[in-house]
């Protein structure tokens, strides 16, 4: 339908409609009023069906939209925000105008689910307070989620997202980041897993004893021989393996072993932004093939190189500025709301990157790897509040939901996007380790 190639002819000969003379039609014909009248009414049909069905696509995109977000699963596998309960005394019931993750943004942003991260990270506390600081975070996590009882519930299980959401509840898992949090004790490993951690990143930003980090030294050429036994004892369990940060051959060498699916908690697609910390398509094919989700992160440098670039150029000297605040108010209430403004100030030195980029890497993987291998795991308070515009925090997921709707996606696809991809994964490592 080309609507405006007909709409200003319509218009110029029925703008003379009545003055009783013969006139030329558009091919040249003369024409006598009456037969131009109804020509004109003719015309003017075709332009008022043309916006109708225009209207009525409209209408029924809208539609769709609607339809979906009445009982959409939108399942987030990765958002940092517990650190700052035990920190800042930050209160999931408030409605914050800062950081990225609060319960009436959660309602907001229609996010039903979310896997959030307790993480320690190696070059910010001594070795000896990594395991002591995940534990108190991951205790902060279930006291949060205990005082929201009336709008939200701990799941331990698949099973239990999927009852929440019905519910009109929110649901909040646990997951640890970097398995250098377990003091190389399987027995450690184990007991997250009855405190409800339902994933660990193999390595964080440094390599440790299990795997390189894609960001560390290669020690292991990927995994080492605990690292293998590690993702054994993962599966048995039923705690999902998280690809997220560590080497490409490490990612490989989990894939292998694993023998429930993997995960990729917050990794972009490489080749729509070629930067360190995202996944090449041979990776994320892997990970498909075996049944794995990578969810998308929404860290603006991740998402475009050139805002990448700036982002890394200035980093030493924003992590330098924090420091020193940090250092010289250690019991100053005011430091936190510093260094926001610290972060705020090198952010807004990036070139600004819309949502839309976001879509991009989820199409790429989509097209590339398949639908069924695509999530969202934004890291959301875990990227100093680097987020695109559009989506500046939780509030905007329907955004994403739109997005896909006008790229051409159909509801079942969308679903799987917005978090069935991730709730499946989750369900098969259950599976996974009741067969074990
Ligand atoms: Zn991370």
């Amino acid at each position: 339908m080309q609507p405006s190639l007909h709409l200003p002819k319509a218009e110029k000969i029925c703008g003379h409609l009545g003055n009783g003379v013969y006139e030329e039609d558009l091919e040249g014909n003369l024409v006598a009023p009456s037969v131009r009248i109804g020509y004109c009414i003719l015309r003017r049909m075709r332009s008022i069906s043309v916006l109708l069905a225009l209207s009525a696509g409209a209408m029924f995109a809208q539609d769709r939209y609607e339809r979906l977000m009445r009982d959409i699963l939108i399942f987030d596998a990765h958002i940092d925000t517990p650190r700052y309960f035990v920190d800042e005394g930050y209160k999931l019931a408030d409605e914050h105008g800062y950081y990225e993750l609060d319960i009436p943004r959660m309602k907001k942003g229609k996010l039903g689910a979310v896997l959030f991260g307790i993480y320690a990270q190696p070059q910010d506390f001594p070795p000896d307070r990594w395991l002591p600081r995940s534990i108190e975070v991951l205790e902060a996590l279930h006291r949060e989620v205990a005082a929201n009882k009336a709008t939200m519930e701990f799941a331990w299980s698949s099973a239990d997202v999927e009852r929440i959401h019905r519910a009109g509840k929110l649901a909040a898992m646990a997951s640890l980041e970097g398995g250098h949090l377990i003091a190389d004790s399987l027995g450690v490993l184990q007991a997250f897993h009855r405190l409800g951690v339902r994933y660990m990143t193999l390595a964080h930003f440094a390599t440790n004893s299990y795997s390189d980090s894609m960001t560390g030294e290669t020690k292991h050429n990927g995994l080492s021989k605990t690292g293998r036994e590690l993702v054994r004892e993962m599966n048995r369990l039923g705690m999902m393996v998280d690809v997220s940060h560590i080497s490409d051959k490490a990612v490989l060498d989990a894939v292998e072993e694993s023998k429930s699916p993997v995960m990729a908690s917050h990794s972009s697609a490489k080749a729509v932004t070629p930067i360190v910390r995202n996944m090449p398509d041979g990776v994320i094919k892997a990970i498909a093939r075996k049944g794995g989700v990578v969810c998308i992160n929404f860290h603006a440098g991740y998402l475009d190189e050139p805002a990448y670039n700036v982002y890394i150029k200035n980093r030493p000297a924003r992590d330098q500025e924090i420091k020193d605040v940090l250092a010289k108010r250690p019991n100053d209430p005011s430091r936190w709301e510093i260094v926001r403004r610290i972060q705020k100030k090198y952010f807004e030195k990036m070139p600004k990157v819309s949502y839309t980029s976001l879509l991009k890497h989820i199409d790429h993987i989509a097209k590339t790897s398949g639908v069924d291998s695509v999530g969202l795991g934004s890291d959301y308070d875990g990227i100093s509040g680097m987020t695109p515009s559009g989506m500046e925090d939780v509030s905007h997921y329907p955004a994403i939901v739109q997005g896909l709707i006008e790229l051409g996606y159909s509801d079942g696809d969308i679903r799987k996007v917005m978090g069935l991809n991730l709730l499946r994964v989750l369900r098969a490592n259950e599976q996974g380790a009741e067969k074990r």
